[in-house]
């Protein structure tokens, strides 16, 4: 089991932000309100994260991090089937196979929390008392200690934590109603309270995006009748002047994703106003009927399949070219 958790692990923990990402997207499917990631050294050397969710029970605390139906992986010619497998109900198995994991949690209906330990392999499961609030909190601390190939990998110090804050980034522009914490090395990198007003979520837009965007943004709600397309968010101005490719937030139904579609109906609708080296800056919403798209086309990945492509495309460079029209100088 020790293999299989290792080969997988390689599959889904890629680096710290992999493991952010997990991580936190457990802790809103558990309903949090706030979660607050406390990182040092890049995740490398630490990653903690608490939330006020539903919290899980004694008796699951073990289950959660033990793989189901893993143990046909047994070989490393076997390592092609893992894919097939999807990461579903793996990713905790995955990181506490290489980490020292401990995982503390209460939920509402009970006196005191519990905790399980790891250390890089599968548990024995200890599960021992401990002082919690409602709700769950998840530390990994030396990731990657027990594989030292895959350490090598890492980036500098610097560069990891700029890939995990992007994750933090992206699901706090997606969950508004969820308040955020980020620290590194003890420093506070985002203290984002929930955002209910357009006002606070523009604050919180801002602060994410910085403040010289939003400034120079358009505000875009528009709804097509025909096919219930709703497409809301921030445009930012052709004259904002930040030359980056990484202002482009585009969300589907709540998931953040990169598609060709999207961008390509984007960059046609700024087509006429776009100067030389100058990327478009959004943070867009498209909301959909789910039965119109397929999002889990790749769990790790962030690609979506339209089932109408066209019909998204056309909305989408319609409803922009006219808004960006508008505001040529
Ligand atoms: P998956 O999320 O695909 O089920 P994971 O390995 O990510 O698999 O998590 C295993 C299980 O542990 C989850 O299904 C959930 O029941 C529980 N769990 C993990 N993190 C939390 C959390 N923060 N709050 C409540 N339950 C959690
Ligand atoms: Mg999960």
């Amino acid at each position: 089991p020790r293999l299989a958790n290792q080969i997988a692990a390689g599959e889904v923990v890629e680096r710290p932000a992999s493991v952010i990402k997990e991580i936190l997207e457990n802790s809103l499917d558990a309903g949090a309100s706030k979660v607050d990631v406390e990182i040092e050294q890049g995740g490398v050397k630490l990653m903690r994260i608490r939330d006020n969710g539903a919290g899980i029970d004694k008796e699951d605390l073990p289950l959660a991090l033990s793989r189901h139906a893993t143990s046909k992986i047994q070989v490393l010619e076997d390592l092609e089937a893992v894919g097939s497998l999807g990461f579903r109900g793996e990713a905790l198995a995955s990181i506490s196979s290489v980490s020292r994991l401990s995982l503390t949690s209460r939920q509402a209906s009970q006196e005191n929390a519990w905790q399980v330990q790891t250390e890089g392999r599968d548990m024995e499961a200890t599960i021992e008392p401990a002082a919690h609030p409602e709700g769950t909190t998840v530390e990994v601390k030396d990731l990657f200690f027990n594989t030292p190939a895959r350490r090598k990998f890492l980036k500098t110090e610097k560069t990891e934590f700029r890939h995990l804050d992007e994750v933090v980034k992206r699901l706090a522009l997606s969950r508004f109603d969820v308040a955020f914490q980020l620290r590194h090395n003890g420093k506070v990198i985002h203290q984002l309270r929930q955002a209910d007003s357009q006002l606070e979520q523009e604050r919180r837009v801002a602060s994410i995006c910085g403040s010289a965007f939003i400034d120079n943004a358009l505000n875009v709600d528009v709804v097509a009748e025909a096919s219930g397309l709703r497409l809301w968010g921030w445009v930012g101005l052709p004259t904002f002047s930040r030359s980056q490719a990484d202002l482009q937030y585009f969300f589907v139904n709540g998931r953040m994703i990169k598609d060709k579609v999207v961008t390509h109906a984007v960059r046609q609708a700024y087509a006429d106003v776009l100067y030389h080296g100058r990327f478009p800056a959004y943070v867009l919403y498209l909301e959909l009927d789910p039965a119109l798209v397929d999002v889990n086309v790749h769990p790790t990945k962030h690609e979506v399949r339209f089932r109408e492509s066209r019909l998204v495309h056309d909305f989408l460079f319609r409803t922009l070219h006219r808004l960006i029209a508008d505001m040529r100088p």
